[in-house]
């Protein structure tokens, strides 16, 4: 036993290391380079799309008298992150592109026309009357569970994250995406077209679920309770943004509340509000930033694909653990049982 006294002093904590001049210099050239990324994605965008001059501002027109005049939060108009939304919904036409390659490749790859395939018979007889409301059925089921696959599978929640970080729902926060959490609605999509739906009908589903979703995280605080178990509404959706704990993993749904209700997931308590959104994790505060999140680590593609082509066995045994992880992660989180139906 130590029986010195006096004890010796603890040793000097030391603090964050003092910001060198290169330091100093390298974070400057990196925002730099990012403040022109975000620039160069926007002027592709404009090229891509005349409307994006547009969407942005009319949106702002059209929906911040509302939120002014019946707010569910008191938060000013440049609340923090404000900046990084709007880089989001300027840069949004050209990562569309993005998302369009990505959807071509997941969608061929998730098997969903196998199920499409087997269903389209059943389709064919049904009359053409009936015919939408199936598919919008359908589809909108589809999409309930790959947005729940979006949460509880860890690997699609890297990206899907990106949506969620905002601490701040508003006319513009609906922007904040990741390209691949917008391919990931391919495999409903596909499902759709190979059992026998027409493709512009789809096409069109997908379309007015992407409208009806920047409505969705309006700072509005109309209830609309009525309306509550028929479709989907701000209160629903801003319970599925909070960052509380017996809120997380609910309302899923996209447009019909249904599938929350049927599949244990539904949660909207009376006598309470929504009141902290976000996610418990970290996330860049920028655009660039945020569109790197969910990939870093992975390292040089170049290297990667050096790697392949040097040792493809040993690759596609990796590639074949990790499709069984992610399917056993999807398995885990279909079957789980829970029962909320507040
Ligand atoms: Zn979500
Ligand atoms: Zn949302």
């Amino acid at each position: 036993m130590d029986t010195t006294w006096p004890p010796p002093l603890p040793a000097p904590r030391l603090g964050p290391p003092t910001p060198t001049i290169e330091a100093d210099r390298s974070d400057r050239r990196r925002a730099w380079l990012a403040r022109l990324a975000v620039l160069s994605l926007a002027a592709m965008s404009i090229a891509l799309d005349l409307g994006t001059l547009v969407v942005v501002p009319l949106l702002f027109v059209v929906v911040v008298p509302f939120e002014k005049m019946f707010p569910r939060h008191r938060q000013p108009i440049r609340r923090p992150g404000v900046r990084t939304d709007i880089a989001h919904a300027l840069a949004a036409p050209a990562l569309g592109v993005v998302s369009a390659v990505l959807a071509i490749a997941i969608g061929l790859a998730s098997l969903a026309w196998v199920p499409g395939l087997l269903l389209r018979p059943l389709v064919t007889m049904l009359p053409t009357s009936v015919m939408p409301f199936v598919g919008i059925a359908l589809f909108d089921m589809a999409i309930y569970w790959v947005h729940r696959w979006s949460h509880e599978v860890p690997f699609l929640w890297k990206f899907h994250s990106v949506h969620h970080s905002t601490e701040h729902l508003d006319w513009v926060s609906g922007f904040r995406n990741h390209p691949f959490d917008g391919a990931i609605v391919a495999p409903p999509f596909v499902l759709l077209v190979a059992a026998g739906f027409d493709a512009t009908f789809t096409g069109a589903l997908a379309v007015i679920q992407l409208a009806l979703g920047l409505f969705l995280h309006a700072n509005v605080r109309w209830r609309l309770r009525p309306l509550h178990r028929i479709v989907v509404t701000p209160e629903f959706h801003h319970w599925h943004h909070a960052n509380e704990a017996d809120a997380h993993n609910s309302n899923y749904s996209v447009f019909l509340p249904i599938w929350d209700m049927l599949f244990g997931s539904y949660f909207m308590p009376r006598g309470r509000r929504p009141e902290r959104y976000g996610i418990s994790e970290s996330m860049p505060m920028s655009l660039v930033g945020q569109l790197h999140h969910p990939v870093r680590g992975v390292g040089n593609p170049l290297r990667i694909l050096g790697r392949v082509l040097r040792h493809p066995w040993r690759c596609a045994r990796a590639a074949a653990r990790f499709t069984r992880g992610i399917c056993a992660d999807i398995w885990r989180s279909t079957t789980t049982r829970r029962a909320r139906t507040t």
